[in-house]
């Protein structure tokens, strides 16, 4: 939790709008701003407002992500709280708004449980970004369809897997029996896991971590 400085609910967004207020911010900000972008008031404030946010439920489960001056605004109407702050304060000469790293609704939002998609990087992380010939874990995956889409092979799950790119170039146009080629296991669509769009955040998102269930050092890697 960060400190209170008595700062009762200040006037956000009339302070965001004002440009030579802005401009007169200062750049006292410990959060993970480009150093470069902090020599320029203008730039600071663009970078400060860009950096993401974890938003939970009332329930504290994870919704979803938006930038910091979203959840100005959500704080700013007391629509949510901030529950870990460890990016420092931005400055006006006459306000101090906390930088939120995670805030919380105080109401509860009900929404159906999306599905998974069917998309590559959901595709890498079921793979856990190994090919599936070769067991090489490498950021430099590709997707392959192993029937052939041009023989007539889905792009669905139990026919993509994650190759990478010597594997999918010796495969070719060709199925893995006839390359000469062992899959690893057989494709299949995975079971839906809620959490996997917040993961790749957390290899630089330490404070979300203990809201992120699930998440192991590698979850991310892509
Ligand atoms: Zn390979």
């Amino acid at each position: 939790m960060c400190a209170n400085l008595g700062v009762q609910n200040p006037p956000i967004m009339n302070q965001l709008q004002s440009e030579r207020q802005e401009a007169a911010w200062g750049h006292q900000c410990a959060g993970r701003v480009n150093p470069i972008a902090a020599q320029n008031p203008f730039c600071y404030y663009a970078a400060v407002t860009d950096i993401a946010v974890l938003v939970l439920n009332q329930n504290y489960e994870p919704l979803n992500v938006c930038n910091a001056r979203r959840a100005f605004v959500l704080v700013g109407r007391g629509k949510a709280e901030v529950l870990e702050n460890g990016r420092g304060y931005l400055r006006s000469p006459s306000f101090v708004f906390e930088i939120p790293s995670v805030i919380r609704l105080v109401y509860i939002i009900r929404r159906p449980r999306p599905r998974g998609r069917l998309c590559r990087r959901d595709v890498f992380l079921r793979d856990r970004h190994t090919c599936q010939y070769c067991g090489r874990q490498t950021r430099d995956l590709t997707l392959d369809h192993v029937l052939p889409r041009n023989r007539g092979g889905q792009h669905a799950w139990d026919n993509v897997v994650a190759a990478c790119k010597d594997c999918n170039h010796r495969k070719a146009g060709r199925t893995p029996e006839e390359a000469h080629m062992q899959l690893i296991r057989q494709p299949a669509r995975p079971a839906f896991n809620p959490y996997h769009p917040f993961y790749h955040y957390l290899d630089e998102q330490v404070e979300w971590r203990k809201f992120i269930p699930g998440w192991q050092p590698d979850s991310g890697f892509y």
